[in-house]
């Protein structure tokens, strides 16, 4: 499977400013992604004046999230101290997991590392354009932190960027809590978190059976949907790995593409998965998606709470839509019927 290049992802790609080396480079291998590329750099930025949802107070909230993150990015890697504490793999399992969760993540899991987990280069801060990711460890712990349903059903408003860049912060310090113990153990770990990623973390969270991934291109769980952000912390302490879970998502979307009729760039695909790099999935025009936080000043979030699965499905349920069509219609139904197109709270929270 081909590793992807994360300096093709929108958030890299955006940071290439006409004139320096790294803009040349990219440009010069990616002519036909120039055009649109410049086009979306001239709009305001998320959180940015002149937005549609931009508010002089509200929007630094998220702002501050956002810059707290970049200040701490450079802490995901450390020292390994010299005293190594022998370990068992299953009990260390255990510790981590249980560890985890008591931070604050809802769900979490072990994935054996394979190569294109990894991106083949780095593309996202200028200090490392181009530099090519090593593969080190053999595990990783990825885990989920919960989004507020309340604060993702005020999508697109500011209340959504606001809570998912609160996330993207609980994420990074559990990962840090976590990366540090390891290390403190004696062993290597790095915290993946925002913007600092080495990782691609839905396949991560997909082979460590946190969930799967859905019409919406994002990771789907079985307990909140994809109202969730995800951290991983990869190391070469010895762990036991989790297995891949198959719930049934690939057919259940299928049969909704709620998400398809809901998204304001139109961004996310109607008919069948493609075959893309080896497996088939939906791919999501990330340009279209990327256009639209631009112009709307937060990152959307209409796609995550117009899944049934971050609005809450009965586990009985669930169980029964791997082997019963019929199960999911009536779902699909049920949502219809009490939140219409798709939820919507179209009031603040009474303290923003
Ligand atoms: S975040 Fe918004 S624009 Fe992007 S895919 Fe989801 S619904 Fe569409
Ligand atoms: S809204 Fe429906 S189609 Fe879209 S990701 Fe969720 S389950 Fe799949």
């Amino acid at each position: 499977m081909k590793r992807i290049d994360e300096r093709d992802t929108m958030f890299a790609r955006m940071n290439y400013k006409e004139g320096t080396p790294q803009y040349d480079e990219y440009y010069n291998r990616n002519k036909d992604k120039k055009e649109i590329d410049d086009k979306i750099r001239k709009k305001p930025h998320i959180c940015g004046e002149g937005t549609a949802m931009y508010h002089p107070v509200n929007a630094p909230i998220a702002d501050a999230n956002f810059k707290f993150l970049n200040d701490i990015k450079h802490l995901s890697e450390g020292t390994v101290n010299s005293n190594k504490v022998e370990v068992n793999d299953e009990e260390m399992t255990n510790r981590i997991k249980g560890l985890t969760t008591h931070y604050g993540a809802k769900l979490v899991g072990i994935a054996k590392m394979e190569e294109h987990y990894f991106y083949s280069h780095r593309g996202r801060h200028d200090e490392v354009y181009g530099q090519e990711v090593k593969i080190k460890h053999p595990y990783g712990i990825v885990f989920a932190v919960e989004m507020d349903k309340q604060m993702i059903n005020r999508s697109p408003q500011i209340s959504e960027v606001i809570e998912t860049s609160k996330a993207y912060v609980d994420a990074a310090i559990i990962g840090m809590q976590i990366a540090y113990f390891i290390r403190e153990l004696g062993y290597s770990a790095r915290n993946h978190m925002d913007a600092n990623y080495l990782v691609v973390a839905p396949l991560v969270a997909r082979e460590a059976g946190i969930g799967d991934i859905g019409r919406n291109g994002i990771l789907i769980t079985k307990e909140y949907g994809s109202r969730i952000r995800l951290g991983v912390v990869t190391t070469d302490i010895d762990l036991t790995p989790d297995k891949r879970v198959d719930f049934g998502l690939q057919e259940f979307c299928r049969r909704c593409s709620r998400c398809v009729r809901t998204c304001p760039g139109k961004a996310i695909p109607s008919g069948e998965p493609l075959e893309i790099n080896g497996i088939k999935r939906w791919q999501i025009k990330q340009e279209d998606c990327y256009n639209m936080w631009r112009s709307i000043g937060t990152d959307c979030g209409i796609c995550i709470c117009s899944c049934p699965f971050s609005q809450g499905i009965d586990k009985d349920k669930i169980d029964k839509i791997k082997d019963s069509q019929n199960e999911i219609d009536k779902i699909l139904e049920e949502y219809d019927e009490k939140y219409g197109i798709r939820p919507y709270i179209k009031e603040p929270p009474q303290w923003l």
